[in-house]
């Protein structure tokens, strides 16, 4: 066997990266790890966790709201923006330094840089003069925010990665797209007092999500001051004076501060040097990988966002998992995609796992039976809030399991865990049943349902 520096190379620190990277190191090979900016990755620096950070910082004024409610007066409750701002960088900065080192911990070493191939077992680091070889390489580089470049004006637009740093709160925002990202930001500049516009291209946000969970969440979203334009396209962005125009499409202009493009991610492979290497794409951009992360280049896989599978951390976190036991530890083992529960931080937020009606529809044997709830939930007794909780199980007929659940509302997040759980496990709409509710919750809904929706009392909501 040839005489390689490492026994694995990690393109890319992030959440697929950084586990794979460890496992390997702690069973013993010799592992290194290239990062070109934080370690980390999108999660820790610049998505899941930063995000929730700015939902958690704008709920605060919907609580306050609600503790008027309850007979509390919070005189001159005020946000301050760079105070925020500068806890969380800080905060990002102690969970990256954590990362780093329990990557050190493990026996990994870890190069700054940006690494590239060269070909099928070395690596240059740009600019630093230096090749690395290794006997195997893992490519987790991620992916990258995608906006239409051809679209006149959009250098003065920001995507996702600015707005996490915005030197300062703007008074208006428009933001594109109608994907989980949009639909997050859009809430929670709205909460800060930001006037929010979101607009899609589409006929409602969120697609690929539960029709009904699509229709409430518009809603809710709205009552919460957001003003949601759908169907319609951007055409122009133009800078005036005052701020930023926004052409659209139907001959609409809507002046606003900041424009926030929304409108998808793409994989991150470009100038990776991977023709040289033999690894191919697929005809999305995504590496072509087989169910083991395998790519079409004998010692090279790829794990993650890159892969564009389903681009979700605790997923990318699995498939490194997997790919550690296949290839270290004479383990194949294919992640299984089925039932992988998520979770949209909107205000209020989704929690879905399993099969939309419509996808049920198509893939169940037989009928479907489904059973859906609203109800106002008792936190806003006091409060004079409309907003309303929406429960929706779709139940296989035949086999009587429940292959969907899709929750909006306060805590969705949360429950759709627990909610994962029996329907990975497959259990039975009467195995739900026989659990005793927990009193009084909204959750307890989940073990209470009796009526099926029909068409006679689906609009009953
Ligand atoms: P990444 O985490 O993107 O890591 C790739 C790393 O590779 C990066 O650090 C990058 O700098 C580095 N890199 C790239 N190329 C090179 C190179 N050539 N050399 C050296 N380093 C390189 N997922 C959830 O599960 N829940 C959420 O709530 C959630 N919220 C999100 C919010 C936002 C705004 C975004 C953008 C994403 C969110 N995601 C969420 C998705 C999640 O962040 C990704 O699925 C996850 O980070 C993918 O991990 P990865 O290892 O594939 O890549």
């Amino acid at each position: 066997m040839a005489d390689y520096d490492y026994d694995l190379f990690v393109i890319g620190a992030g959440s697929g990266g950084v586990r794979a990277a460890r496992l390997t190191a702690l069973g013993g090979k010799r592992v290194a790890i290239a990062e070109e900016f934080k370690v980390g990755g999108t999660c820790v620096v610049r998505g899941c966790v930063p995000k929730k950070f700015m939902v958690m910082a704008s709920e605060v004024s919907h609580a306050l709201e609600i503790a008027e409610g309850y007979g509390w007066t919070i005189p001159d409750a005020t946000f301050d923006w760079p105070t925020f701002i500068h806890a969380k960088d800080v905060e990002i900065g102690r969970l990256s330094g954590i990362y780093a080192a329990n990557l050190g911990k493990a026996g990994v070493d870890l190069v700054h840089g940006r690494a590239v191939l060269k070909d099928a077992h070395t690596v240059e680091i740009i600019g630093k003069g230096r090749t690395i070889t290794a006997e195997k390489i893992l490519i987790a580089t991620g992916g990258r925010p995608w906006v239409p470049a051809d679209m006149p004006g959009i250098e003065h637009a920001i995507t996702s990665e600015e707005a996490f740093h915005l030197p300062e709160l703007p008074k208006r925002i428009l933001i594109a797209g109608g994907g989980y990202i949009a639909v997050e930001f859009a809430g929670i500049f709205a909460g800060l007092g930001v006037e929010t516009t979101l607009i899609y291209r589409g006929p409602n946000i969120l697609r690929g999500f539960d029709d009904d969970v699509r229709a409430h969440l518009a809603g809710e979203i709205e009552k919460r001051g957001i003003k949601v334009i759908l169907g319609c396209q951007h055409t122009a962005i133009e800078k005036t004076e005052t701020g930023l125009v926004n052409r659209l499409e139907n001959g609409m202009e809507i002046e606003t501060d900041i424009i926030m493009f929304a409108t998808g991610r793409v994989p991150y492979v470009k100038d990776l040097g991977l023709e040289t290497a033999g690894v191919e794409l697929t005809e999305a951009g995504a590496i072509k990988v087989d169910e083991f992360s395998k790519t079409t280049a004998d010692n090279i896989w790829a794990i993650g966002d890159v892969t564009d599978r389903m681009n979700l951390t605790p997923v990318a976190i699995r498939e490194a998992v997997a790919f550690h036991e296949t290839v270290y530890r004479d383990n194949p083992m294919a992640f299984d995609y089925e039932a992988v529960a998520t979770a949209v931080f909107s205000q209020p937020p989704v929690g879905t796992v399993g099969l939309t009606e419509s996808e049920a529809r198509h893939s169940c044997p037989g009928e479907v039976d489904v059973y859906v709830t609203r109800f106002r939930p008792m936190k806003y007794a006091f409060t004079g809030s409309d907003e309303r909780v929406l429960m929706k199980l779709v139940v296989d007929a035949t086999s009587q399991k429940v292959v969907g659940v899709h929750i909006v509302g306060p805590e969705a997040p949360e429950m759709i865990q627990l909610a994962a759980i029996a329907v990975k496990a497959g259990l039975t709409k009467a195995q739900w049943d026989a659990a005793c509710a927990v009193h009084p919750t909204m959750a307890e809904e989940l073990v209470t349902l009796k009526e099926k929706q029909t068409p006679a009392n689906v609009s009953a909501g």
